[in-house]
């Protein structure tokens, strides 16, 4: 709740674009308490700040955890910033009580997760895990032609530390749901197995323009209808692929948009979404049948464009199980979920085991400033972090320490 008093909005949700004042007064604040609990606190060149607890062996790869401070501008208190302060709850915890690790822990703040002021969501994290270049990033302008780099500059945040990812024996990240599915299963944690993948296409059916009065509707071309067709089709194969799969036509327009003119042309949008990229190649598949079975009927020839996507991420099963024993431990009701959002955890899972860790959030609301979250839910989930970092700090060297 302190945290969320810096960038506060009037509905009570959090203002905090990356590197902006407010995002640095909110890192200014959680380094000083990091700090408090006895860290060492290193910002790297992309401006992602990791705070250091010592481990017994200083030397093994430490175990990272964290997420971001930035905030979309309407944002809510809890995306984000309840993954850093949970994690360094976990250390507080630590050095309260005294309690060393064999491994060093290291608690991460990744710089511009939103991608909403500097329009490149994971930014920090993209980086760091080599998925785009430095230069890149820094290059990266906002809308009024500030770059990355300038705003790092400004508040000494191009740190020396090369943005390049060190070994990492684990990395688990803590994080809101954003999503309804916990709640309305009743679970109160979310072992995270992987995260979506998504392909976007874009649809054009040409018909023929026509009189709506005069023209019969046998004796018409009619784009509206093969995509009445397609869209009923993918829904139902969409049905068919099980809980995870999902179909989202939007942005369509008709050419002429007239009321009474049969349209000669209609292009759409699709967004497939899939965990499991072989039920995504199914999904595609059963989109061209639909697209030839509609547009054969009807007389409309169809043009079908796949404009980009992410391939699904799947996380680390090894780590993924000792949330869960960490879960049973405190008798957590626990179910495994997949991430419908994407998150600092996919781009750092491409270099380092990685799993996350979902508490339920109020209605399934997020990037809304009425995010909500209850003390006991926040309470629940930094305890499930402790016990899984505490088990993956205590593993003995191996492969990643060399
Ligand atoms: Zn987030």
């Amino acid at each position: 709740m302190e945290m969320a008093e810096i960038g506060a909005t009037a509905a009570g949700g959090s203002n905090r674009q990356a590197l902006s004042d407010d995002d640095v007064a909110g890192r200014e604040l959680f380094a000083e308490w990091a700090r408090g609990a006895g860290c060492t606190v290193m910002v790297d060149r992309i401006g992602n700040v990791f705070a250091r607890r010592a481990g017994r062996d200083d030397a093994a790869a430490p175990v990272r955890s964290g997420s971001h401070l930035d905030t979309q501008p309407t944002g809510g208190r809890f995306d984000g910033v309840y993954g850093v302060l949970g994690a360094l709850e976990v250390v507080e915890t630590l050095h309260d009580h005294g309690i060393e690790t064999d491994r060093p822990i290291e608690v991460v703040v990744w710089t511009n997760e939103e991608g909403s002021r500097f329009q490149y969501s994971m930014l920090g994290s993209a980086v760091w895990s080599g998925a785009l270049l430095l230069e890149s990033a820094l290059q990266i302008a906002d809308c009024d032609g500030i770059t990355v780099a300038a705003e790092l500059e400004r508040h000494g945040l191009a740190g020396v530390v090369p943005a390049l990812h060190t070994p990492t024996a684990a990395y688990v990240e803590l994080h809101i749901e954003q999503g309804p599915i916990l709640e309305r299963d009743g679970a109160e944690i979310g072992v995270v197995t992987g995260a979506q993948g998504l392909r976007w296409f874009e649809i054009t059916f040409t018909g023929r323009a026509a009189h709506a009065g005069p023209t019969p509707m046998d004796a018409r071309a009619d784009p509206v209808r093969a995509l009445a067709a397609t869209v009923n089709a993918v829904y139902d194969a969409t049905r068919a692929a099980g809980d995870w799969a999902r179909a989202t036509f939007a942005q369509v327009h008709s050419v002429p948009a007239s009321p009474n003119t049969v349209p000669e042309r209609l292009t759409c949008t699709l967004d497939l979404r899939h965990p499991d990229a072989g039920t995504l190649d199914a999904l595609e598949v059963a989109l061209r049948d639909a697209l030839t079975a509609a547009t054969t009927l009807t007389g409309v020839t169809h043009e079908l464009t796949r404009s980009s996507g992410t391939p699904p991420v799947a996380f680390d099963p090894a780590l993924a199980q000792l949330v869960r024993d960490a879960a049973d431990a405190l008798g957590a009701r626990h179910v495994d979920i997949v991430s419908g959002a994407g998150h600092d955890a996919c781009h750092v899972a491409g270099v380092a085991p990685t799993a996350m860790i979902f508490v339920p959030c109020e209605g399934g609301v997020s990037h809304n400033e009425a995010e909500s979250i209850t003390p006991e839910q926040a309470e629940r989930g930094a305890s499930v972090l402790l016990g899984t970092l505490q088990r993956a700090a205590s593993t003995h060297r191996s492969e990643v320490d060399r």
